[in-house]
């Protein structure tokens, strides 16, 4: 979060606001679908390993649950804010509702930085979010799950206070927990194989294959490695990744124009998904500026990182060899820097859609524990294959039926849904 002037829910509110006006909803709707329909911000006081006690500020926002459970991730990020949180569980809100999953839109979040607490520390953080919200959240209520810089470990402490409070075990109340303790295989892969996936609905389009393809990347954590290793085992080739470096506070960018190892970057990561810079050098990579990834001439950029990555700064930099966005970041691409990716007839493939995987096999995680039965890894991956197929499909050719980007149909059809599942409550 570099950019500090950059404000996602106001990014988020402005594409409401087009999609509102094509859809012609009237001002109730409007209204509620701007802004959540519940937030909760709350202080979360902790005795540090030194014996000092801090106070940590949490939130948690439900967007909407009119098409089910409100279902979304909890950040820890030094520079998490109420309005990207009220953003993310908008995103959730039109994420669930393109996936066909019966699920609403969430988020949470805590400010903090991990990289500077201890594993004790991090426990008592997430038992203490749990604390402040337990009677807000449940498996029938809402759902929460791990996002940036929180973890199955997070997740399952959280699933142990809930449950030492309520008394029941309920592993369907969190998803993202470890496997063997009511996690769900395929879950640590489902959102990098999910944004190939669509990727690779896309290249059929574009009557591309490929073993032909290269791409860059920004991110080297959860989403990006798993993109690359599914991109890779379809033949393609990735010359650039990104990431942040603590030590710095900056970004770097690595190229390696043979194509980047995964194994041999996975070996010199840290945990955060940040490269190890002087480790990397040895192995043969060229180590750039952080928005380099950016301006690779490839076929296939994939930002994963963080929101508001690709501006009206650098949007013009992007090469024109580069035929396809996906959007594995939620809200990475400013709406000024998407009319110019359009203009530039990039085929783009938004963050709703293209990162839908974590969701959907979050929902898949959560109704594996409700009946008590899991499925094998295959199974599970075969049914994302199978749901994300499917919502590219339909918002590929809603496009084309209608001549409006990917991100304006797929944007569109969401919101349609929800405010049906709303009027047919009667809510507005
Ligand atoms: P992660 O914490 O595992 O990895 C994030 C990566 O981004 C790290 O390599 C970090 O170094 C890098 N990074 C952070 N700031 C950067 C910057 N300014 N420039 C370059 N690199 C930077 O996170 P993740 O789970 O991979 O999530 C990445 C994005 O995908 C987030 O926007 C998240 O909300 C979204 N997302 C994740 C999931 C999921 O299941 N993990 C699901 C849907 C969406």
């Amino acid at each position: 979060m570099e950019k500090k002037s950059f404000n996602a829910f106001e990014m988020a509110k402005k594409q409401f606001d087009s999609a509102a006006e094509m859809l012609e909803l009237d001002e109730a709707t409007r209204d509620l679908l701007r802004t959540p329909m519940k937030e909760f911000h709350f202080s979360i006081p902790i005795t540090m390993d030194d014996g000092s006690k801090k106070v940590f500020r949490g939130f948690r926002c439900i967007h909407n649950d009119a098409r089910g459970p409100a279902k979304g991730g909890i950040r820890f990020h030094p520079q998490e804010t109420i309005d990207t949180v009220r953003a993310l569980s908008m995103w959730m809100t039109w994420k669930t509702s393109v996936a066909d999953i019966p699920l609403g839109g969430g988020k949470g979040g805590v400010i903090c930085d991990p990289h500077n607490l201890t594993k004790r520390e991090q426990e008592q953080i997430c038992r203490g979010w749990v604390r402040q919200i337990y009677k807000n959240v449940g498996p029938f209520t809402d759902i929460p799950a791990p996002d940036v810089m929180t973890n199955p470990q997070h997740m399952l402490w959280m699933l142990d206070e809930y449950e030492i409070i309520t008394g029941k075990k309920q592993p369907g109340f969190i998803t993202g927990k470890p496997v063997g303790m009511g996690g769900s295989l395929g879950r640590t892969e489902a959102t990098g194989y999910g944004v190939i996936i669509t990727i690779r609905e896309a290249l059929k389009k574009l009557s591309l294959k490929a073993k032909d393809t290269t791409m860059s990347i920004q991110g080297f954590g959860n989403v990006s490695q798993y993109a690359i290793e599914l991109y890779t085992q379809m033949g393609g080739k990735v010359i650039c990744v990104s990431c942040w470096d603590q030590k710095d506070e900056k970004s770097f960018s690595f190229k390696k124009e043979s194509g980047v190892n995964l194994t041999e970057l996975k070996n010199i990561t840290d945990q955060f998904g940040g490269i190890d810079k002087a480790r990397a050098k040895e192995l043969g990579y060229d180590i750039l500026d952080g928005d380099q990834w950016l301006f690779q001439e490839v076929d296939i950029l994939i930002p994963a990182a963080i929101e508001n990555q690709i501006t009206e700064e650098n949007v013009e930099n992007i090469s024109s060899k580069v035929k396809i966005i996906a959007e594995g970041a939620n809200g990475p691409t400013t709406p000024e820097a998407d009319k110019i990716i359009e203009s530039k007839d990039i085929f783009l493939i938004p963050d709703f859609l293209a990162n839908a995987g974590g969701v959907i096999c979050s929902y898949f995680e959560q109704v594996q524990c409700n009946m008590n039965y899991f499925w094998t890894k295959d199974e599970v991956l075969g049914k994302l294959d199978q749901k994300m197929t499917y919502a590219f499909n339909s918002v590929y050719q809603f496009s084309t039926k209608n001549s409006m980007t990917m991100r304006v149909s797929a944007n569109i059809m969401a919101i349609e849904k929800v405010v049906d599942a709303c009027k047919a409550r009667g809510w507005v």
